[in-house]
């Protein structure tokens, strides 16, 4: 059943003016509605997921925003050629310019958000405080008047006291924003806050703000429609940040007083009504922590990425609702039938090196399941490919729950279950960071991070080394599908690491490298199974199964490793921890030195890999130690060499084959004096 087809504006068919998760939720909801859903998409989004969720996609250009996403011209054709009704701009890119606004409305297509107007009017973070100041909200001492002389600015921030906040008045996503501490760092801030304004936003003026030490994030939703109403559902609160963008956030805010919660409201739903709020839109606030006075930052006129939390507590579908707005119809709900039930938190997984002071990093993803119980907002599967030219945003979970503490035991399950493979995220951080008494206990303020991890952010060691360790196991068992009696029985069967004594367990030295450093390690293959020791610590593994799943049997509980062997690393996973591990052998292989030892003159591939140089010819003489052969192996060269003096007597494999495990590669002839020994 279509939804809106005998509405003021009938809606049958949206385009979606976006990509990654914010796409694929909206077209979830226009499905649900019997809405046709149509993408965009640039070239480096062909096969994303968002493009094939919808009903039909129009390419849009190439990969860069600005010639594709943000690309007028290029959307509204593709709306125009696809007959689209209406456009959703998800959040970011076009969703805050009020010319696209416009353009949408010339071309007849409905904008699914607020008016040209609004959006115009909340844009200017200057002429929103003057708005919430008419209408007596509150907003962050400092100045936001149309002067932008140098000079001023400069005696306003000394009147305001430092430290000061400078602030692009076009700004978002913390773009333009400097703290200065000191007078003599003022000029400087001001001239880079202003350029980088002008850079990113075409607008280079600035507002200043006191800068508060220690703040909390909170959050109005606010809905609103084109019959005059205007509700609020409830606040969020954000304080989780990290380069003041949020990371972790919920609904409602824990610690809160019903007097400040009425406070909000009553700001939020006053500027809302000054400038008739007709869609979906979010009032900001911060307020210093042990303080009861929220002062207004600024309003967002579209749907958020947080906005999921207040969906799960109030049962209320955002983006319906922005439908029904946007279709002229009345919102089904008034003030009172909206009742708020349990508490829901979001994390955002983006692909960053949350280590590396949240440096994003491109990839690809591997391999992705999610766990159940949660919600999963999600723009990426296996094969998912993160590039640099869009925002490292990945997915959200969230988890809803009877209270905070159900709500946070959900999310804590929900990361820990969940596994991501081959692109580093900041999945294991956002586990470790709700797991933090001070986010526990409510009291989180935007300086969360550095003081809960004074040090920076790293992976607790014990884990971090059993990832390690298990890459060993995997490096150096079979390949998948081949099942290796070898480690249920190490001398029936030679296998990768070579088993040539009936004696001895076969034994062999690694280097590891990962994201988090660089070590050696020992293996040892036995009957039973598997020993390794790294970083002073010994681990025990039972034999790989058939599926390739591997467990520690100390110490640890037996829970399996998610594992997977990519050219050039072995990925693996657990308990929300996922690492690529760079495995590299550090002895000869064919030589002994004591460890692996030999009891032919033959030289055995140490792993599945290429040969990728002969050093050798038939019937050369080559000495013992001298370097034979050369083979690639996940990226990686080993040099296998002679194991006796002697003369080689065959070589079975040339340059550029592919070669099994354990194959025969050459075999050498011993000189006398070596055979006499
Ligand atoms: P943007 O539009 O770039 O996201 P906001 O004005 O919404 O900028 O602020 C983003 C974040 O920056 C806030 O959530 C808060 O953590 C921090 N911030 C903003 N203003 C102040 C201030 N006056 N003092 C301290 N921190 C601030």
């Amino acid at each position: 059943m279509v939804r809106f087809v005998h509405s003021p504006r009938p809606i049958r068919s949206v385009l979606v003016a976006n990509r990654g998760e914010i796409a694929v939720r909206v077209m979830r909801t226009c499905k649900r509605l019997g809405i046709r859903t149509i993408a965009v998409y640039s070239d480096a989004d062909a096969d994303a997921v968002h493009v094939r969720t919808a009903d039909e996609a129009v390419r849009i250009g190439h990969p860069p925003a600005r010639a594709s996403y943000l690309d007028m011209d290029a959307v509204i054709s593709a709306a125009k050629g696809a007959g689209a009704d209406a456009v959703h701009p998800g959040y970011g890119f076009l969703s805050e310019n009020s010319a696209f606004v416009r353009r949408c409305e010339d071309a007849g297509l409905i904008f699914v958000g607020p008016s040209a107007h609004a959006v115009e009017l909340m844009g200017s973070k200057i002429e929103s405080k003057r708005i919430a100041a008419r209408v007596g909200v509150p907003t962050v001492p400092g100045y936001h008047a149309e002067s932008q002389e140098d000079k001023t600015l400069f005696a306003e921030a000394k009147r305001i006291g430092f430290p000061v906040l400078i602030k692009a008045s076009a700004g978002g996503g913390g773009r333009g924003m400097r703290r200065v501490d000191h007078p003599k760092n003022f000029v400087e801030a001001l001239a880079s806050a202003k350029a980088e304004a002008e850079a990113a936003f075409g607008d280079g003026s600035v507002l200043l703000e006191k800068f508060i030490l220690n703040p909390r994030h909170l959050e109005v939703q606010l809905a609103g429609d084109r019959c005059g109403n205007l509700v609020h559902l409830f606040e969020r609160d954000c304080s989780v940040q990290r380069n003041n963008q949020k990371v972790l956030e919920e609904a409602p805010a824990p610690r809160l007083t019903d007097d400040v919660r009425r406070k909000l409201y009553h700001a939020a739903c006053s500027l809302g009504r000054e400038i008739s709020y007709d869609s979906a839109g979010t009032v900001e606030f911060i307020m210093e922590i042990g303080s009861d006075e929220p002062y207004f930052l600024e309003m967002n006129t579209r749907l958020q990425v947080e906005h999921p939390v207040t969906e799960l507590i109030t049962d209320v579908d955002l983006v319906e609702w922005q439908l029904i707005a946007a279709a002229g119809e009345a919102l089904p709900l008034k003030q009172d039938e909206i009742q708020p039930h349990g508490h829901a938190i979001e994390a955002r997984i983006t692909a960053e090196r949350a280590d590396l002071g949240f440096r994003p990093v491109t990839g690809e993803i591997t391999e992705v399941s999610f766990p159940r119980g949660v919600r999963i907002d999600s723009g990426v599967e296996a094969g998912s490919k993160v590039s640099l030219y869009y925002d490292s945003l990945l997915l959200k979970m969230i988890a809803h729950g009877a209270d905070r503490p159900a709500a946070i035991e959900r999310l804590v399950s929900g990361l820990s279950e969940m596994s991501l493979l081959g692109i580093a995220t900041t999945q294991a951080f956002l586990r470790d960071a709700i797991r933090q008494p001070m986010f526990r206990d409510g009291e989180a303020t935007t300086r969360f991070i550095e003081a809960a991890f004074p040090e920076g952010w790293r992976p607790e060691e014990t884990e971090l080394m059993a990832l390690r360790a298990a890459a060993c196991v995997a490096w150096a068992a079979p390949s998948a599908g081949e099942v290796n009696p070898a480690w249920v029985n190490p001398w029936l069967q030679r296998n990768a690491v070579r088993v040539t004594s009936a004696a001895r367990s076969a034994q062999i030295s690694l280097h590891l490298k990962d994201d988090y450093g660089e070590m050696e390690a020992e293996v040892r293959v036995r009957r039973d199974a598997v020993e390794v020791e790294a970083g002073g610590r010994r681990m025990i593994f039972a034999p790989p199964t058939a599926d390739g799943a591997l467990a520690l049997m100390t110490p640890d509980d037996g829970r399996k490793f998610l594992v997977r062997r990519n050219a050039g690393a072995v990925q693996i996973a657990r308990d929300g921890l996922a690492l690529s591990v760079v495995v590299q052998p550090t002895i000869d292989l064919s030589l002994s030195h004591g460890r692996v030892e030999h009891t032919s003159n033959q030289i055995l591939a140490p792993l599945h890999g290429v040969i990728s140089k002969l050093y050798v010819a038939i019937g050369e003489t080559v000495a013992k130690g001298a370097p034979v052969l050369q083979m690639e192996a996940m990226k990686l060269i080993h040099t296998l060499s002679a194991p006796v003096d002697g003369q080689v007597a065959s070589l079975r494999c040339a340059a550029g084959d592919t070669v099994p495990a354990d194959a025969v590669l050459v075999e050498i002839l011993p000189s006398a004096a070596d055979e006499q020994l």
